[in-house]
């Protein structure tokens, strides 16, 4: 794809998913069922660990519904990261708790426990660590701190399917797991998401709070036995997201070795910060850089402008959340942040997916040195 518009990002569908997602249309069944049964076996069998997996239809109401079924509510207080999307902390608004941002350490871009432990409060329930981009969060000692306060653990691993943290797939271990399969992420299923825990409470009171705290009765009718919401997956979506996961590894493979390139093309480039590299264990959901726009007089606008002429798409992912109205009305103030404040300022995501090829990264890089320094 040459010189054709390189978008940041863009879905791997095959043709046999598209023939795959033809019969499942054809079968007269196209919402949740068989597809989400099979679906849900096999992302279970994939992350290990003999965990279980709920399919849903998005990561965010997966990730409210977790808080939801932990009873967490009004009063409570949830951890997260300053540097997440908006949907980390949405989700703590929904259910009438209020979120507390930590700052992120600047390489990793993800929190760690000694900025977790200095704000915990007596209202401290939960940690909502984010696997920024697809590189682990050190779990260890985030995991023996909620030990240690009888805190509960809902990662937020959108970015992260495929992630290891020192060789353990993310969803292996650990409390509780949120992934997304949003178009944009490493497993689509266009829009969908989907729960793993070993906690066998938890996962009984969601697969009700997932479809309208509904129960099926022994005479063939069914109950409500609390008001809830609605956020099942469906087998069209299902059936997209068992191929995507039969090739997973491969795809991950793929985007790992583009960002290898990616840290060989761009050596020298004055002004950018690259990310961490990580160990093996790194998905590579995206590939977001730091650029210095005040040492370089230029702001981030124009060069996605010069880039943009060049054929070349970039995203921003994301702006810190004491950045955003919400938290700002709250109080949030930037020098708390410091870290997540200059990666929300500076930050931009480059191209990658796993169709691209070594060129398009040298064509990245290439635009790259020359709007930055002609
Ligand atoms: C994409 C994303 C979500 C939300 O996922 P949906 O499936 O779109 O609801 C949550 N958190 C992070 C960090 C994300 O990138």
């Amino acid at each position: 794809m040459s010189e054709d518009f390189l978008p940041f990002v863009r879905p791997a569908i095959g043709e046999d998913t598209i023939a795959g997602v033809a019969d499942v249309l054809r079968s007269g069944w196209i919402t949740t069922g068989p597809q989400v049964a099979g679906f849900e076996a096999e992302l279970a069998a994939y992350v290990g660990g003999g965990r279980a997996a709920l399919g849903y239809c998005h990561a965010t109401g997966a990730l409210e519904q977790c808080l939801r079924a932990l009873d967490i509510g009004p009063g409570d207080e949830v951890i997260v990261p300053d540097m997440t999307f908006a949907a980390t902390m949405n989700v703590v608004f929904q259910i009438g708790a209020t979120p507390v941002l930590v700052d992120v350490d600047f390489a990793t871009r993800n929190l760690d426990a000694a900025r977790v432990e200095a704000v915990l409060s007596p209202r401290t329930r939960a940690i909502m660590p984010v696997h920024y981009a697809g590189l682990a969060v050190d779990m260890d000692p985030i995991n023996a701190l909620a030990r240690k306060h009888g805190l509960r653990i809902v990662e937020d691993a959108a970015h992260a399917i495929g992630t290891r943290d020192k060789g353990r797939l993310i969803g292996s271990f650990g409390d509780i797991v949120c992934f997304s399969f949003h178009a944009n992420k490493n497993l689509t299923t266009i829009e969908g998401g989907a729960v793993v825990t070993t906690d066998a409470k938890v996962l009984e009171r969601l697969r009700v709070l997932r479809f309208h705290g509904q129960v099926k009765l022994p005479d063939g009718s069914y109950d409500i036995i609390e008001p809830s919401n609605k956020y099942n997956l469906s087998d069209v979506s299902a059936r997209i997201g068992r191929d995507q996961l039969a090739t997973l590894d491969a795809r991950n493979a793929k985007r790992r070795a583009l960002a290898m390139h990616y840290f060989d093309a761009l050596t020298g480039i004055e002004h950018i910060a690259l990310p961490a590299r990580g160990d093996g264990g790194h998905a590579w959901h995206m590939f977001a850089v730091c650029i210095d726009h005040e040492a370089l007089h230029t702001d981030r606008k124009s060069l996605r402008d010069a880039l943009q002429a060049h054929g070349i798409g970039t995203g921003v992912h994301y702006p810190a959340l004491h950045q955003l109205s919400v938290c700002k009305r709250l109080g949030a103030r930037a020098e708390d942040f410091p870290n997540a404040d200059r990666i929300g300022k500076q930050t931009l995501t480059l191209p990658l997916f796993p169709e691209m090829t070594e060129s398009d990264v040298d064509r990245v890089a290439h635009a790259l040195r020359t709007v930055l320094h002609g």
